[in-house]
Formats: C-alpha cells, sequence, structure tokens
C-alpha cells in the first residue's frame, strides 16, 4: 500500500491550475480543494453586502462579518464537482464572474481573512490524499507538502483561456478587460505583505504556455508517482 502524500499546487491566475489539479486529484483518488473558491466566496459576500463601494471595500465591516460565514464544499451529482457553498446557499456559478475577480485579490490581502481560511485549509489535509490549489498552499498552508508545484503561462495565453471560459457561458466582457484583471491580480497576489505568491526553491515549475491539458496532466501524474514512491519507500 503506497503512502498518501499532499500534492500543493499554486501559480497565476487562469494557468489551469485548478482543472489539472481537480483531473490529478481525481486521478489519484484524493480529494481535492480549490482554495480560490473560498476567498471567491469571502468576496462575493463583500459584494452582495454592499461592502464595496467606488472600488474602496469596508474593511471593518468585513471583518466584522468573518465569524458567521460558513464557507464549504459539497459534491454535486449532476456535475460531479464540489460545489462552493456560503451559508448554505449554493454560489458556485456566482463567484466566477469577472466582477468577483476584480475585488477577490484586495480581499484575499486582508489577514483577518486568510487566517480563517488557512486554518480550514490546513484541517482539510490532516488525513493527506490531497490536492490543493491556490497561492499559498507550498509556503503556508502546507509547507511540508511531499509535492510542491508552481504553475505558470503567458499573461497573453492566460488571458485569452479564461476569455473563452467567460465568454463560453455567455459573460459580456472584452479581452482586453480580461488581460486587465489577470495582469492585476498577479501584481496584487505576488506583491502583498501576508503570504505573497512566490515560486519556492522546492517547487516544481509548470509553465504551461505551449502545454495542451493533457500534457499538463501527464507531467502531474509523472512528478506525482515519484513523489508517492518516494514517500513510500
Ligand atoms: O485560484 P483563483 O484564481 O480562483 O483565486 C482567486 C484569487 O483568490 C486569487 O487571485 C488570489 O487573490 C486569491 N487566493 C489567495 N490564496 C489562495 C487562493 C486564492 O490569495 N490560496
Amino acid at each position: 500500500m503506497k503512502n498518501k502524500i499532499i500534492i500543493a499546487i499554486d501559480g497565476h491566475s487562469s494557468t489551469g491550475k485548478s482543472t489539472a489539479a481537480k483531473q490529478l486529484a481525481a486521478h489519484l483518488h484524493y480529494v481535492y480543494v480549490d482554495t480560490g473558491a473560498m476567498y471567491r466566496a469571502v468576496a462575493f459576500f463583500a459584494l452582495s453586502e454592499n461592502m464595496i463601494k467606488e472600488d474602496q471595500l469596508d474593511r471593518v465591516a468585513l471583518v466584522d462579518q468573518l465569524p458567521s460565514l460558513t464557507i464549504y464544499f459539497k459534491h454535486n451529482p449532476v456535475t460531479d464537482r464540489a460545489d462552493v457553498y456560503l451559508n448554505d446557499k449554493n454560489i458556485e456559478k456566482d463567484i466566477r464572474t469577472l466582477e468577483v475577480s476584480n475585488t477577490v485579490s484586495q480581499i484575499a490581502a486582508i489577514s483577518e481573512v486568510r487566517a480563517k481560511l488557512v486554518e480550514q485549509q490546513k484541517a482539510m489535509g490532516k488525513e493527506k490524499g490531497i490536492v490543493m490549489d491556490g497561492r499559498d498552499i507550498g509556503s503556508v498552508v502546507f509547507p511540508e507538502a511531499e509535492l510542491k508545484i508552481f504553475m505558470t503561462a503567458d499573461p497573453e495565453v492566460r488571458a485569452q483561456r479564461r476569455y473563452d471560459e467567460l465568454t463560453g457561458r455567455g459573460d459580456h466582457v472584452s479581452y482586453d478587460e480580461v488581460l486587465k484583471n489577470v495582469l492585476e491580480r498577479d501584481h496584487i497576489d505576488s506583491t502583498r505583505e501576508d503570504s505573497p505568491l512566490v515560486q519556492l526553491p522546492d517547487a516544481k515549475l509548470l509553465d504551461t504556455s505551449h502545454m495542451n491539458r493533457e500534457e499538463q496532466f501527464e507531467q502531474l501524474v509523472r512528478w506525482s508517482k515519484e513523489a508517492i514512491n518516494k514517500a513510500s519507500a
């Protein structure tokens, strides 16, 4: 019996992290956790409660409300995916809009928000056998992860992928505004004080600019097998 490990996947926005991580977890029969969805849930909450006016977030009001927020995942048998819930409401569709993407990095920079979500994420990995993707998984949530991966791709490639995804589901957005969002999030996520996105020296680099989904998946499987064998030796 092979030992179960923790696989931490970090990287820039729209690199295909979530899709690849989900596929990998299914292949390994591991749990998959999309931590971006949790930060998006908090951003969605702040937007629905009108805590953001003219780009200005009422940080005090948000921090005050944090203890009342319950964020969790529940398997959706129709899509065979884990949907994100906020206080018992399925908000999976609501968190993928450009409006949420435009506010989420500002919200993810708040230490109180991070502390709450990181605590929950650490608890999810207690049993190992988990693939978690985000920005601080290898650095903060699971610094002890047996396999750490850093995913990136050229910003234009990432923006095109995100644009195709959004327009594919009927959202009216322009390529330029999607590219602007990708670049802005890279900047905020990499320069914030608390848990900035960094490429760790012990993380394997996966640049997906010229890779299709199958190639990404195959590379992840190869690295996972190596790490699992090493942990089981
Ligand atoms: O992964 P996704 O692009 O959905 O993440 C949305 C945002 O949530 C990121 O741009 C980042 O600001 C924040 N995030 C984070 N830490 C994580 C996961 C996401 O700060 N572990």
